[in-house]
């Protein structure tokens, strides 16, 4: 089995090191056996997305969103009917919100992909901090860190998850995130991935599945992982 990863606008989208979450998916692939690339497209580049199993869609600042959303325009149409097609798709931060119909910051609009239907508009101050969920996706919480000036409403789509601990989408719904048929859409930034595995290989065999059928993860020895995150959630649960 083969699994490729498409990376979208490393060169614009890429605060706090959301490419960490590649290097997790591919690990964690090839510890299985299955065979996993990464494709990086640049802003220029064109994106033949029948290619492509996973969609990474990293964080930016303002002014970087604002760049890329004139980039979006061209592949918008591709990128819907893949997502259509149960294309598997993790946007973070900035990504989240281009997934949208729109961010309104006090400088201006910018345009999203309008792929799910939700919007985020720049409120007072920004929503730094750590982060826990209770998922639906994850038998284990999510912990995670959130920065971000944006309020995203997710109208009457599934949130990624109910806010244990921070702020979440807007700080008020008690919700973080969405979840769009394959799509998820988060604020937690940086090592979502490598810090909640069971979100990694929800990934993967959603990929998979998509691909080749039903396909059972052959588990792997996350003790550590595990550790990690039980940590977390018992220093800022407590
Ligand atoms: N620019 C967006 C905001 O502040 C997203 C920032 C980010 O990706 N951290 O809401």
């Amino acid at each position: 089995m083969k699994l490729t990863i498409g990376h979208l606008y490393p060169d614009l989208l890429n605060l706090y090191g959301d490419r960490g979450n590649i290097a997790c998916l591919m690990k964690r692939c090839q510890w299985r056996g299955i065979e996993a690339r990464t494709i990086g497209f640049e802003s220029e580049d064109s994106i033949d997305f029948s290619l492509l199993d996973i969609v990474l869609l990293g964080g930016g600042s303002d002014r970087e969103q604002m760049l890329v959303c004139e980039k979006l325009k061209k592949i918008r149409q591709a990128f819907q009917s893949y997502v259509e097609d149960n294309g598997v798709v993790l946007a973070v931060c900035g990504g989240y919100q281009l997934l949208g119909r729109y961010y309104k910051t006090k400088d201006g609009l910018i345009q999203g992909l309008d792929l799910v239907d939700l919007y985020t508009e720049q409120g007072e101050g920004r929503l730094i901090n750590n982060i826990i969920l209770d998922s639906p996706l994850c038998k284990m919480p999510v912990v995670g860190f959130e920065n971000h000036g944006g309020r995203t409403n997710i109208g009457k789509n599934r949130p990624f998850g109910k806010v244990l601990y921070g702020a979440g989408n807007d700080g008020e719904s008690g919700y973080e995130g969405v979840i769009y048929k394959n799509v998820i859409g988060t604020y937690l930034h940086g090592p979502l991935l490598p810090k909640n595995p069971q979100i990694c290989d929800h990934l993967i065999k959603k990929a998979l599945e998509r691909r080749y059928g039903d396909i059972d993860l052959k588990p792997l020895d996350d003790r550590q992982e595990h550790g990690a995150n039980t940590y977390m959630v018992k220093r800022l649960m407590k």
